[in-house]
């Protein structure tokens, strides 16, 4: 045969080849299938999956699906996401191949969502065309930038001592009822026109303390930028569990479209203990302090998503907010301490001074941010000034001057200053204060213009400085967020203004 022919009849069978490939459909697809031995707990044990991979998500009859959690050689330990009592044993179980994902994307702004994505706020479906895995690995250290922008809680005393950068971890943690999440849903406030997304991530709570906090964020029209995925206290284990992984993901989305994200997760011991619940379930063995030893790893591989990523990856960040609830003040337990330890510092909130009235019951001493300060304004560091020695230096004297001692003149300085400070850092729940006000607020106090003031005209004279600040020109705010901040000359002038402001009250008669 010539050679031409035969190349002929070559590139003829290719191109049979080739379009055979292209119109080849498989008629059999290959299920894996295996059984349910057993039910109970919101947990299920399924054999005849032998190639089924470490939290896989297994499809169960009646659109229930669970992750297979334990992977032993003869079955499958699997939590289960949903109601399943209709399930028997001896029911199919069928692989999926694919790990638990959520929907991620605009759509979801303004929603309340459940861990798996399905819509809670009765507002219909969420069309959205993108899926990602609830586990996702942490950035890689090259690909992270240092925090070196505020995050602005509007919190006069976070901002002005224990100030938190975009793409940092703050702990928040505090006994029972000590306002740990009315300090998150203030910074959720905050973020109004600060271009932040917002996602409040609820774990376990009762399902009237998410009622409550929809109901703030919506009222304060925060709603706008901000999606909560909700698990509440009666929802099956394994949704708790699911919940805080399935918010990241759904923040990490935004962060890597290079937008700054805050998260906040409410609470983590909730989620310490539905991992528990599910770990004995599974009949691992407990560890410490009947906690499983992997906790701490759990709540780690969470924080670590927590970043600012660099400029070649966008910039975006995620900013995060956990919340532990501590018992009898006990910070050096199990939970609190592994939480301390894995984040960037911590807000403690006391009982204590709760029940003085002193709000947000902001415990200054044992509170810290590791990095924030590098991020936050320079113009804070003119106004807070002495203010942490200061008022340290109150607290004590003021335990001291309890004992009735008497006081000589500077003490007597100190302890009257201090109780100014306190009245300066007290602050209503829902109304974060803007940063203009806030810096002629600390000014005032720190240069001790608000020394003179009776204590119960404080409140007021607060509210005239912050007119003051409200009324400043372009060019005095501008120069305020400049990387040098005030400089002499305005910084005269405020103070002049506030002085004048102050004036204007210490002249009215007591009444
Ligand atoms: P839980 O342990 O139940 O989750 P929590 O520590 O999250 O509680 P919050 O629910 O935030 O506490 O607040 C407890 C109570 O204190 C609420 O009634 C809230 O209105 C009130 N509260 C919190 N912060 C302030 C504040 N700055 N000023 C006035 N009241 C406040
Ligand atoms: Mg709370």
């Amino acid at each position: 045969m010539a050679p031409d022919s035969l190349n002929n009849l070559f590139g003829e069978a290719l191109e049979t080849m080739r379009r055979t490939r292209e119109n080849f459909q498989p008629q059999l697809a290959l299920r894996e299938v295996g059984v349910i031995k057993t039910v109970f707990n919101g947990i299920a044990s399924v054999s005849g999956l032998p190639n089924a991979g470490y939290e896989e998500l297994l499809k169960f009859p009646g659109e229930l699906y669970g992750i297979a959690f334990n992977l032993d050689e003869a079955e499958i330990g699997v939590v289960l996401l949903g109601d399943h009592w209709h399930l028997q044993a001896g029911d199919e179980v069928e692989r999926t191949g694919r790990v638990m994902d959520v929907p991620v994307g605009e759509e979801l702004i303004g929603r309340v969502i459940d861990p798996l994505g399905r819509p809670l706020d009765g507002k219909g479906r969420i069309a959205f065309r993108r899926r990602l895995p609830i586990e996702r690995s942490a950035p890689a250290i090259m690909d992270r930038a240092p925090v070196n922008v505020p995050l602005q809680s509007g919190v006069k005393v976070v901002d002005a001592l224990i100030p938190v950068g975009r793409g940092q971890r703050e702990l928040i943690l505090g006994d029972r009822q000590t306002g740990k999440t009315s300090i998150a849903i203030d910074t959720i406030v905050n973020q109004r026109g600060q271009n932040v997304l917002c996602i409040y991530c609820a774990i376990g709570q009762r399902a009237a303390a998410v009622a409550k906090v929809m109901a703030q964020l919506e009222e304060k029209g925060a709603m706008a930028y901000t999606i909560a995925v909700v698990s509440e206290g009666n929802d099956p284990p394994g949704h708790n569990y699911i919940a805080p992984y399935a918010a990241t993901s759904i923040g990490e989305y935004f962060m890597e479209a290079g937008r700054d994200v805050l998260i906040i997760y409410d609470d983590l011991t909730q989620h310490a203990r539905s991992y528990r619940e599910i770990a004995l379930l599974l009949r691992r063995p407990p560890g410490r302090e009947a906690f499983p030893g992997d906790i701490f790893y759990i709540h780690s591989r969470l924080l670590e998503r927590a970043t600012h990523l660099s400029k070649e990856k966008g910039g975006g960040s995620l900013t995060a907010l956990p919340i532990v609830e501590t018992e009898a003040q006990n910070i050096a337990a199990y939970i609190p301490t592994n939480l301390i330890s894995i984040t960037d510092g911590q807000i403690y909130l006391s009982p204590t001074l709760f029940e003085l009235g002193v709000l947000p019951a902001i415990d200054v001493g044992k509170s810290v941010s590791r990095v924030g300060d590098k991020a936050q304004l320079p113009v804070y560091r003119t106004a807070t000034g002495n203010l942490k020695l200061d008022y340290a230096q109150f607290e004590e004297l003021e335990s001291f001057a309890r004992f009735g001692a008497r006081l000589d003149e500077r003490s007597r300085q100190v302890l009257e200053h201090g109780r100014r400070i306190r009245a300066v850092l007290k602050q209503p729940e829902l109304e974060p204060v803007p940063v203009p006000e806030q810096i002629c607020v600390l000014l005032a106090l720190t240069k001790g213009l608000f020394d003179p003031v009776p204590l119960e005209k404080m409140k007021v004279a607060e509210q005239e400085v912050r007119s003051v600040a409200r009324e400043l020109p372009p060019e005095a705010i501008q120069e305020l967020y400049s990387p040098k901040g005030w400089g002499e000359n305005t910084l005269q002038s405020v103070l002049q203004q506030c002085q004048k402001a102050i004036d204007t009250i210490k002249k009215e008669p007591h009444e």
